[in-house]
């Protein structure tokens, strides 16, 4: 964004009555991280401010500073829908297009407010007034740290906001493993660290915090359900809607799974099948120049980005793993 589009944001901040923060379906660290980094950002600027987020999310992100004050969408839709219809700006933070909120674009569609993103997807639809989005950054907090110094408040960055940007960058990132081969993110990482947080402490929160049944269930994943096939540089784990039962669970639970079928050596391609009431959730995963955004738009109605995306398969299990094995002579044949 340039500096008279800073300037025009800027206006717009000190006349507005009233802002919200939304943020994708299913939110992860970086979502989180980046709506309460804004939240805090925006009441610091003594802006009206509400954030609201689709549906649920892990219990390991609900530590973060101003948790409490997150709307969610899924269960409290009379009240979030009047925020939204009153909102002058909204924020739409670590989404492409409106479609990935689910269950409120139709409502952000139809509102008359100004509508700014900042993202790090590719294909960013054309729905929204200002946009602030590099598919190169690790992160939305990353691009979210710049918005804030390009509006000239570099000032108003406190503790708070470091914690939440922090978060975002270390968990889009893998704990700075995967899109962060570049300086800018240590710098930002470097003054958020200088506002006195416990980088070691934040990442036992979001890391260490296992449940004894997530840490089985991964057991199970690796054991079990793990499926390698070198020949097509592929493996994926597969899970059932009885599997997750038996583990009881929890949102979250099946965060970074995905990872360790990539990580072993020979395999280009990784992906997580999971069972849900009325999809298969898919993640996929890659390692250098398969677009995984590809394989999830052009087959399972999906995206997000190069090496990292997610789609939904509507066929049962069984014929999903199917139509996946299929494709692999296609890409790696
Ligand atoms: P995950 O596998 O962690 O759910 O998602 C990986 C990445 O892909 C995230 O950046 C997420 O925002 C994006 N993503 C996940 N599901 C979808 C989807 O259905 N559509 C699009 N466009 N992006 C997705
Ligand atoms: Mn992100």
């Amino acid at each position: 964004m340039d500096s008279d589009q800073y300037q025009i944001i800027r206006n717009k901040l000190a006349i507005s009555s009233e802002i919200i923060i939304t943020t994708h379906y299913n939110p992860d660290g970086d979502a989180i991280g980046s709506s309460l980094a804004l939240y805090h950002f925006l009441l610091g600027l003594k802006c009206k401010v509400s954030v609201i987020v689709p549906n649920g999310y892990p219990a390991f992100l609900k530590w973060l500073p101003g948790n409490k004050n997150i709307n969610i969408y899924e269960g409290n839709e009379v009240f979030c829908d009047a925020l939204i219809m009153r909102a002058d700006i909204i924020f739409c933070l670590d989404y492409n297009a409106l479609s990935r909120v689910k269950l409120f674009s139709d409502k952000l569609l139809v509102s008359k407010a100004t509508k700014i993103l900042i993202d790090h997807h590719v294909d960013q639809s054309n729905e929204f007034d200002f946009i602030h989005s590099r598919i190169s950054v690790s992160s939305t907090c990353e691009l979210l740290f710049e918005f804030m110094t390009g509006l000239g408040y570099d000032n108003q960055i406190n503790k708070e906001i470091a914690e939440c940007l922090y978060v975002g960058i270390m968990t889009d990132t893998g704990s700075f493993s995967y899109a962060c081969n570049y300086s800018q993110t240590y710098e930002i990482t470097a003054s958020l660290i200088k506002q006195g947080i416990d980088a070691e402490q934040i990442h036992r929160s979001v890391y260490d915090t296992y449940s004894e049944n997530r840490m089985r269930l991964l057991g199970y994943c690796l054991s079990d359900r793990l499926v390698v096939n070198l020949k097509y540089k592929t493996a994926y784990i597969w899970l059932t809607l009885n599997d997750l039962v038996r583990f009881n669970h929890q949102v979250g639970d099946t965060e970074g799974v995905v990872n360790y079928a990539l990580s072993i050596e020979g395999v280009t391609l990784a992906a997580l099948f999971t069972e849900q009431n009325d999809r298969i959730r898919i993640s996929f995963r890659s390692k250098g120049d398969f677009s995984v955004n590809e394989l999830a738009h052009k087959h399972f109605v999906g995206g997000g980005h190069k090496n990292a995306s997610g789609g939904d398969s509507f066929l049962g299990i069984v014929e999903t793993l199917k139509k996946f094995e299929g494709l692999l002579p296609i890409y790696f044949g």
